[in-house]
């Protein structure tokens, strides 16, 4: 909390309109919204409301399995509101961020949702939500009346039209914040300008610029439409980054705050935050947590789980580890502990369990259940076991 109110201090001395300002790795004119200063902390559950969307946008970035009635909470799906308060204490969220597909298809249950968050963590519990959607006067009073704090708009395909105009005006007529958000697609000037023109006239709280993103669903689009990757090492489409530096500059001085949100950003400050406050919370007093927010453990793969059982005996007797260093899961047929034991583990334990250990690695996974390995070190791998299994 601490830090918070430093950043929130800094925040206000430093960020001023008509000049761009270096904001966690990002550059910003005037100052980011709410919901964007807890993004950056890691503070946010995002929480993919539905995957359904009746907009066919060229660009939209969502996978094949989430365009469905599904809902995520950050990387797990869920099913209902306790799942999703369970994973914001798992990051000690301060707050949510409300996406989809298009969310607000389940207003009802964006509002059971909202309702039931600040309940259980209080009226402080900043939430935003983005849409596409012209809402209603009625949606928006909904929305308002359950809490909401911060609504985004995303006129899609970068469209304003008539109703969403007057959508956007009838939200600004509302005590709570409202910006524009949408991906800078290079060489489409007009339009931006446009958007920023009518945001600065209408007093917008900010508008938000990303970065355009190839990812698996929108490639194909994006390659028939003549665009390439920045570099290698990015998914991040080539030019957008100069083009939205470009519109900073240019639209400085406009009465609209500015905020734009690069790809690197999104991994290497939010989510890497993010991943920070869940590892706190989900690691073992055997893991250890990088400074990724990755947790490092040693895994020990078992061919079937009847094993299990002399292995642990043989980590505790044989080799002193203590009951709350090892972690076993039977339906993964795993056994996990401390990283420093692997290699005394690879030579002496394998000898003793041949026919049952199938593999011993270190391995530096993402912080939760059956999260993504992003590094396995292979102590050891017995490749006759290996080719039993299944
Ligand atoms: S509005 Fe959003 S979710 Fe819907 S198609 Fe466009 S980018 Fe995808």
């Amino acid at each position: 909390m601490f830090n918070l109110i430093l950043f929130i201090i800094e925040s206000e001395f430093q960020l001023e309109m008509g000049k761009i300002t270096k904001w966690y790795g990002d550059k910003v004119v005037g100052k980011p919204s709410k919901g964007c200063e807890f993004c950056a902390l890691g503070a946010k559950l995002v929480l993919f409301i539905t995957g359904e969307c009746s907009t066919n946008c060229f660009y939209c970035p969502i996978s094949k399995e989430r365009r469905l009635d599904v809902q995520f909470a950050d990387e797990q799906l869920i099913s209902n509101v306790e799942e999703a308060i369970h994973e914001a204490k798992q990051i000690s969220a301060l707050g949510v961020g409300i996406t989809g597909g298009e969310p607000t298809l389940k207003l009802d249950r964006i509002i059971r949702y909202i309702l039931s968050f600040k309940r259980e963590f209080g009226e402080d519990f900043h939430c935003h939500l983005y849409t596409s959607n012209a809402l209603s006067k009625d949606a928006l009073q909904k929305l308002h009346q359950a809490g909401l704090d911060e609504i985004r708009f995303h006129p899609p395909l970068l469209i304003l039209g008539k109703n969403m105009k007057e959508s956007i005006q009838n939200a600004k007529d509302l005590d709570w914040d409202v910006g524009i958000e949408i991906p800078v697609i290079p060489n489409n000037e007009e339009t931006l300008e446009e958007i920023i023109t009518f945001a600065s006239k209408v007093r917008l709280d900010f508008i938000n610029l990303n970065e355009f993103e190839f990812t698996e669903t929108n490639f194909h689009f994006l390659r028939e439409r003549g665009f390439s990757v920045k570099d290698r090492s990015s998914a991040a489409v080539k030019g957008s980054e100069t083009f939205a530096l470009e519109t900073l500059k240019k639209f400085r001085k406009s009465a609209v705050p500015l905020h734009y949100c690069s790809s690197s950003y999104k991994d290497k400050v939010q989510l890497r935050n993010r991943f920070i406050r869940r590892a706190k919370n989900y690691a073992k007093p055997f893991d250890e947590i990088t400074e990724e927010g990755l947790i490092v453990r040693a895994r020990i793969n078992v061919k079937n789980s009847q094993s299990i059982p002399s292995i642990v005996q043989a980590l505790k007797e044989d080799h002193n580890i203590d009951d709350q260093l090892i972690e076993v899961k039977k339906e993964d047929k795993t056994i996990s502990t401390h990283w420093k034991y692997a290699e005394k583990l690879g030579k002496s334990l394998s000898r003793k369990f041949t026919k049952d250990i199938v593999s011993i690695e270190i391995i530096h996974q993402y912080p939760y259940d059956g999260g993504f390995i992003t590094y396995l070190n292979p102590i050891i791998h017995n490749k006759n076991q290996d080719s039993e299994i299944g």
